[in-house]
């Protein structure tokens, strides 16, 4: 486990799933991890759950990431509770179903408004507070759908998680002389509250796709969130990185042994 102590962590889309997994390995490690998400209830719910896991502070920060002053506001509030910003895990996202006959405007508006626009906004509003720390961290949550795979349905979710990569390589540039460094992580299929939702067929069909034969769990993302965040990563940017038990390996489902 790599020691976070004393680093100022945003995670939105904390309150459940992914971002909760980033967020409890990184409260885990002692950072201050401010929990960003928009239900008032389960950020309460979130913040007593991380409670105690590690010494660092846990405070519960309200955003809607598609809106440029929420996020403003999160910023302000995380400096306020922290005294700066470390690292920005920008993890909020949505990925309602959507085939591409019946896709309406606004089903691609609002995928793109919080994955692509949500991480731009979350990512420009810390940029005062990652600089000033020095050794800045940007650690986007993308996916393989889009950037590696496809599935029928959700081909704006696959365009906007392909479309946060593109803005990853600029960022990364853009901010290396301000020493932050800006990575994805590019999750497979994690068992988490918005992919249960997806039904239990779903779930057991991916798992036979997965060479490692089951989804994996938002810790599993949180150790590699925790690594980037780690000082040993300074060096690391402008990357994707998979995790994904080998889903995305096999050329076929006969392919995968078991
Ligand atoms: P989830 O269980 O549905 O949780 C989503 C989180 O995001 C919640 O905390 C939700 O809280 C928050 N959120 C949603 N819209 C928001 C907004 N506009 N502003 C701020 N917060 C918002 O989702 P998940 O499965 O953990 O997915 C998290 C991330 O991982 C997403 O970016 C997703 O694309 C990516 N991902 C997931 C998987 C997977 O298998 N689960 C695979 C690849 C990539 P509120 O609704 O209260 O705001």
């Amino acid at each position: 486990m790599f020691d976070l102590t004393n680093k100022n962590v945003i995670v939105t889309g904390a309150t459940k799933g992914i971002g909760y997994g980033i967020a409890a390995v990184f409260a885990t490690a002692g950072a201050n991890v401010a929990v960003a998400a928009r239900s008032l209830h389960d950020l309460d719910t979130a913040v007593a759950g991380l409670d105690g896991l590690g010494s660092g502070k846990i405070i519960g920060v309200s955003v809607d990431v598609a809106d440029p002053r929420s996020c403003q506001a999160m910023a302000e509030a995380a400096v306020d509770a922290f005294g700066g910003i470390d690292v920005l895990c920008a993890n909020a996202g949505i990925f309602p179903e959507a085939p591409l006959a019946t896709m309406t405007p606004d089903d691609l508006a609002t995928v793109l408004d919080v994955n692509v626009k949500g991480t731009v906004y979350s990512v420009q509003a810390c940029l005062e507070a990652l600089t000033r720390s020095g050794a800045g961290r940007v650690i986007i949550t993308s996916s393989i759908t889009g950037p590696v795979t496809g599935f029928p349905g959700w081909s704006h979710y696959g365009a906007s998680k392909a479309a946060q990569l593109g803005f990853m390589r600029t960022a990364a540039i853009e901010l290396a002389a301000k020493h932050i460094t800006v990575n994805a992580i590019l999750p497979g299929n994690i068992l988490t509250e918005g992919l249960q939702e997806m039904g239990e067929d779903y779930i057991a069909g991916m798992a036979r796709s997965i060479p490692a034969g089951t989804l994996g769990t938002p810790e599993d993302i949180g150790h590699l969130a925790a690594f980037l965040a780690s000082d040993e990563a300074r060096y690391l940017t402008g990357q994707s990185i998979v995790v994904d038990g080998g889903q995305i390996l096999p050329e076929s489902l006969d392919a995968v042994a078991g």
